[in-house]
């Protein structure tokens, strides 16, 4: 991937974190039903094991203030694409105080916006469009939080507790076979402000690992929690229209392979194919 890319890429993602934590719109009934089957499906998932963990420390690439740009590389396991979770206490007050609101719903309910003008009641709806297709399934899946995106969540969650200050952080996933070995990379930027500086993004180193053969496997950032009237409310598992946007260049870019969005219990993952269903600014 080209400097002017990377430049793109970075101009959007500024876009696209601006916008991508609207919160949802289900009816009451739907409120309902969701609740009523999630809490229960994910209160009997809520399982941890000792073997999903980072099996070293990261190397520290670049800081930006409080801003870093993060790397591990180690060897691939089945543990990290399981839906287990890592032992780690400020994550699990994290997972705790969203149940203790009822607000552990694979479809999360959270306060309206009210556009103020035509425009941004277009881009609401692009948005509805995008986290319909995400909640029915026709564009991407919802499942439970996997091992290595919830080491992810949880690492920006001791760095800046995610309850009283959310951040978004963005982790690039990349695999190759090493010697006869799978490995893992993954490039993780993040600060302590709602948003990472374009600085931590990462794009630039890799498209140093896809230039020495590395899959670019997927991107991962997440939403942060929102307010439902007094109760806390998950980030929205689903792209944004600049989520798309950023995600589409990634794939041309430099051969990604997916995208996902996680709130620390559920994680959104779509396909570079299925991308071209969702709605791109
Ligand atoms: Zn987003």
């Amino acid at each position: 991937m080209g400097g002017r890319r990377t430049a793109l890429a970075a101009a959007v993602l500024t876009v696209l974190l601006i916008s991508c934590d609207r919160p949802s719109s289900d009816s009451a009934a739907e409120k309902e039903t969701a609740a009523t089957q999630v809490a229960s499906e994910s209160r009997e998932r809520e399982t941890t094991d000792a073997r999903c963990a980072f099996p070293t420390e990261p190397e520290t690439l670049r800081t930006d203030g409080s801003a870093v740009l993060l790397a591990w590389d180690f060897p691939d396991d089945a543990v990290y694409s399981q839906t287990v979770l890592p032992v780690d206490s400020a994550y699990r007050a994290y997972r705790t105080a969203i149940r203790a609101d009822g607000a552990d719903l694979k479809h999360p309910v959270s306060d309206q916006p009210t556009p103020q003008t035509d425009d941004e009641a277009e881009l609401w709806r692009n948005e509805d469009i995008n986290r319909d297709l995400a909640q029915t399934g026709e564009a991407g899946i919802i499942e439970q939080i996997t091992c290595l995106d919830a080491l992810l969540f949880a690492y920006q969650n001791s760095r800046v507790p995610q309850l009283t200050q959310p951040t978004e952080f963005l982790a690039s996933v990349l695999r190759k076979e090493v010697a006869g070995q799978p490995r893992l990379v993954v490039v993780f930027g993040a600060g302590d402000e709602m948003f990472p500086p374009k600085t931590v993004y990462g794009f630039d180193v890799v498209d140093e690992y896809v230039a020495a053969g590395w899959r670019y496997s997927y991107a991962l950032h997440n939403h942060t929690i929102q307010q439902n009237g007094e109760r806390l409310a998950l980030g929205t598992p689903a792209l944004s229209s600049s989520d798309v946007q950023l995600m589409r260049n990634l794939v041309e870019g430099t051969g990604l392979e997916s995208a996902r969005v996680t709130n620390g219990f559920f994680t959104y993952s779509v396909s570079a194919r299925e991308l071209d269903r969702l709605r791109s600014r």
